[in-house]
């Protein structure tokens, strides 16, 4: 999933400001599961906002509405109303979301509530963590299910790269080394020698550094 976390109040508040007619609109997929935009924080945010507005003595119109995904036009419409009547939609959704949000409604002012991280699984409960970068070649096949692009500091391909202490990343000590977890998974795996072949350049074209990606499936296009 996408991981995002709210941006600081004040930062909103500025972002809001003059706008006098507001929807606060959530997203009941990713961000929800990260307690960062989904239906209890729009709630929350709503809240927030009107007793900011009433202690400052600025007059606010607030709705409120989460839909079931802000990244895909088809949930879209039952807002439109909503979208049309504020001056401005706060989106508790994350950049994609906020983008198909500017992209169905090129007339409306969409602002973005929520700083976006990156694809990552939940810990526990308040901890997600980073497991994916998108790179556009997947090599998990061959280092046992962990991902060296997103979870090895350097993004190293062939690790480990010799300053690992206890398992720890030398770049930072806070977090595993990847590869020792990659050696220590493949060990466990009995397929060590997977290890033994080098792999090749990575073809960083396919990772987005070429401009933004795009996926066209012919056999789904009507
Ligand atoms: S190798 Fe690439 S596609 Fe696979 S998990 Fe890592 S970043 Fe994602
Ligand atoms: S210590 Fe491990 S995780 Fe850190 S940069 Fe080196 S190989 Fe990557």
């Amino acid at each position: 999933m996408i991981v995002a976390q709210q941006k600081d109040f004040d930062e909103i508040k500025e972002m809001i400001r003059g706008y006098k007619r507001l929807l606060v609109l959530g997203c009941q997929t990713c961000v929800a599961i990260s307690f960062a935009g989904g239906k209890h924080e729009v709630e929350i945010m709503a809240s927030m906002i009107r007793i900011d507005r009433k202690m400052t003595e600025q007059d606010v119109e607030i709705r409120e509405d989460t839909i079931v995904r802000q990244c895909d036009f088809e949930f879209m419409d039952p807002i439109k109303d909503q979208v049309a009547d504020a001056d401005a939609v706060l989106s508790l959704a994350c950049g994609v979301g906020v983008q198909t949000m500017a992209e169905r409604f090129p007339d409306k002012v969409i602002l973005p509530g929520l700083n976006t991280g990156f694809m990552g699984m939940t810990e526990k409960l308040g901890v997600w963590s980073e497991r994916c970068a998108g790179c556009g070649n997947c090599i998990l096949d061959k280092t046992g299910g962990l991902c060296p692009v997103a979870r090895c500091s350097k993004s190293l391909f062939n690790g480990p790269c010799g300053g690992s202490v206890d398992g720890k990343c030398e770049i930072n000590p806070d977090i595993d080394c990847v590869w020792q977890l990659i050696i220590d998974r493949l060990k466990k795996l009995n397929r060590l020698e997977s290890l033994e072949e080098i792999l090749p350049v990575k073809d960083w074209g396919v990772s987005g550094h070429g401009g933004p990606r795009k996926v066209v499936r012919e056999d789904l296009i009507t």
